[in-house]
């Protein structure tokens, strides 16, 4: 569950707070992310003032992601940091409004049902957070560039086929001396 009713932290005094363990199936979250495993941390909500609840918090999620070098699929672990500012729409005492236009991001805001969801900024930080290149191990050999062979299994056809151009000359003068 990445939902929380902060209705009961709203009414509390400021510096109040909750902490809640987080596991969570994050399957379907976004077609950018293949999870192999629970979502896994733990959060804290910080009554920061009388509108605002202040997210902190350490997640981490293992993704399904393929080597930059040779393709072959790889799990990582990725560790997501929130720290996120979360507004009430509703006044929690007297039921009135609240609006903050543009200075309030929609997925920070709390509903009209003092729901406060973490789903959207979670999805945004995972995204960002996915690495640009892995590496199935650090000293990947990769795929050969002319077969696709995966080098990681051992040398393919061609590399018996490659020869320095300099010794091109040689090769043909040895040739037709046999
Ligand atoms: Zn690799
Ligand atoms: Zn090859």
């Amino acid at each position: 569950m990445l939902a929380f009713n902060v209705a009961q932290l709203l009414k509390e005094p400021t510096g109040a707070s909750r902490e809640y363990e987080i596991e969570e199936n994050i399957e379907g979250l976004d077609e950018e992310i293949h999870p192999a495993g629970p979502l896994k941390g733990k959060v804290t909500f910080l009554h920061a003032g009388r509108y605002n609840i202040l997210v902190t918090g350490t997640l981490e999620v293992p993704l399904h992601l393929n080597c930059s070098r040779c393709l072959e699929a790889v799990v990582k672990t990725i560790r997501v940091k929130l720290e996120e500012e979360f507004k009430a729409t509703i006044d929690v005492e007297t039921g009135a409004s609240l609006h903050w236009g543009e200075t309030v991001e929609r997925c920070n805001l709390i509903n009209s049902s003092h729901i406060l969801d973490l789903t959207e900024v979670i999805r945004q930080n995972i995204i960002v957070n996915i690495p640009m290149r892995v590496l199935c191990k650090p000293d990947c050999a990769g795929l050969c560039p002319y077969c696709g062979h995966n080098l990681n299994l051992g040398p393919c056809e061609c590399k018996r086929e490659e020869i320095d151009p300099r010794w091109m000359p040689l090769k043909k003068l040895l040739e037709a001396q046999i």
